[in-house]
C-alpha cells in the first residue's frame, strides 16, 4: 500500500473527469520541506511562522526572520509559499514573551498581538519582503481575523512596510495579502473580507473550536469536536460562496483538508486549494483520484441535508469503501 501511495507522487491530482484540485503543505520546520517536495507538493498553504519564534528564547531579528524565511521561499520557488504572520497567544506561547489569561483561546492572539506591537508585525512584514526579493512566491496571510479593521489596518502596516523596502532599493511587488477563516465572525463577513482580500484560506482547527465552542486541546471535551458537524460544513460553503460571489481565491488549510473524505466534499464547494500536513497528501490524492466532480456534488447534496455528523461521516465512509 505504501509503495502504492508513493507511486501517486507524480501524478497529478485530479478527479476521474479531470478536474483539478491542487495539494498544498502546511510547514514550519525545514525537515517539513523535503517530505512535502517528495510528495509532489504544488505549494505552501500556510507556513506556521511562529515555529522559528518558538525555537528561541528572544526573539529573531529582522535579518535572523529573513535568512528563515528565505530559505522556505527558495526551497519551494516557483512554487507560492504563503506566510502567516505571528500566530502566538491561545496555545502557543513564547517563553520569552509570557501571556498569562484565564481564557487564552478569546484573548490576545494572533493579529491582535501584532497589531497591538506593530514593531513586531513590521520587522516580521519587512523580513518576509525582504526575503521575497528576486524569487516573488510570497503570500501573506493574516491570523484570527475577526473584523474588516483588523484586515485594513494590518494592510496599512504592510503597505507601510514595502514602501520602506522599496526606498531601500528591493522592487519586488508587494505579494498577495490574505486572510484566516477561523473565526465566526468572519464566516458571516467572508463576502467583505473576500472583497478586501486577495485570498481567503479557512483555518478549520479553530474554525471549529469557535463554531462549536470546544477547546481544540481538552480532552474532556474532545468528543464533542465533530470535524463534520452539519454546522462546520455550512459554514465552509458559506465561505466558498462569498468567495465565488467576489471572485477571490478561496482554500483550507486546517486539519480537515488532510481527511480524504472531507476533501470530496471540499472539490464540490468549491475550494481551489487544500493545504494539509505532507503526510497526508497521498491519501488525499488517492481519494480524489478515485471519483468523478459528478459523485463528489452528488454526496455533497446528501451529507447537506443531513443534520448528525455521525450520519455525515457514515455516508462519506460508504463512498470510500466503494472505492476501496
Ligand atoms: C487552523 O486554525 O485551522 C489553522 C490552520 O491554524 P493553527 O492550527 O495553526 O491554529
Ligand atoms: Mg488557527
Amino acid at each position: 500500500i505504501t509503495r502504492d501511495l508513493e507511486s501517486l507522487s507524480h501524478l497529478p491530482c485530479e478527479t476521474l473527469d479531470g478536474q483539478r484540485l491542487p495539494l498544498w503543505v502546511n510547514t514550519g520546520l525545514m525537515a517539513d520541506v523535503t517530505r512535502s517536495l517528495e510528495q509532489g507538493a504544488e505549494g505552501v498553504g500556510l507556513y506556521r511562522t511562529e515555529v522559528p519564534f518558538l525555537l528561541r528564547d528572544r526573539f529573531p531579528s529582522e535579518e535572523e526572520q529573513r535568512q528563515i524565511y528565505r530559505e522556505q521561499l527558495e526551497a519551494f520557488a516557483p512554487l507560492p509559499v504563503t506566510m502567516r504572520t505571528l500566530d502566538i497567544g491561545g496555545d502557543k506561547a513564547l517563553p520569552y514573551f509570557p501571556i498569562e489569561e484565564e481564557n487564552p483561546f478569546l484573548g490576545w492572539r494572533g493579529i491582535r498581538v501584532t497589531l497591538d506591537h506593530p514593531e513586531i508585525f513590521l520587522a516580521q512584514v519587512r523580513a518576509m519582503l525582504k526575503a521575497n526579493a528576486g524569487l516573488g512566491n510570497l503570500r501573506i496571510m493574516l491570523p484570527m481575523i475577526s473584523n474588516v479593521a483588523e484586515f485594513d489596518d494590518a494592510l496599512a502596516l504592510i503597505q507601510r512596510g514595502h514602501r520602506e523596502i522599496v526606498q531601500e532599493g528591493i522592487t519586488e511587488p508587494l505579494p498577495p495579502i490574505g486572510v484566516m477563516v477561523e473565526v465566526p465572525a468572519a464566516v458571516y463577513q467572508a463576502r467583505a473580507l473576500a472583497r478586501r482580500a486577495d485570498f481567503l484560506s479557512v483555518g478549520s482547527n479553530d474554525l471549529t473550536q469557535y463554531l462549536l465552542a470546544v477547546d481544540r486541546n481538552n480532552s474532556r471535551v474532545a468528543e464533542l469536536y465533530h470535524a463534520f458537524h452539519p454546522a462546520v460544513l455550512g459554514a465552509l460553503v458559506a465561505v466558498a460562496e462569498a468567495c465565488r460571489a467576489e471572485g477571490t481565491p478561496v482554500s483550507i488549510c486546517g486539519e480537515l483538508a488532510g481527511d480524504p473524505l472531507a476533501a470530496v466534499l471540499l472539490l464540490a464547494m468549491g475550494y481551489e486549494v487544500l493545504s494539509m500536513n505532507a503526510t497526508a497528501l497521498p491519501k488525499v490524492k488517492k481519494a480524489l483520484r478515485s471519483i468523478t466532480s459528478n459523485e463528489a456534488h452528488e454526496v455533497l447534496a446528501e451529507v447537506m441535508l443531513l443534520e448528525h455528523s455521525s450520519e455525515i461521516l457514515k455516508r462519506l465512509q460508504r463512498l470510500m469503501t466503494e472505492r476501496g
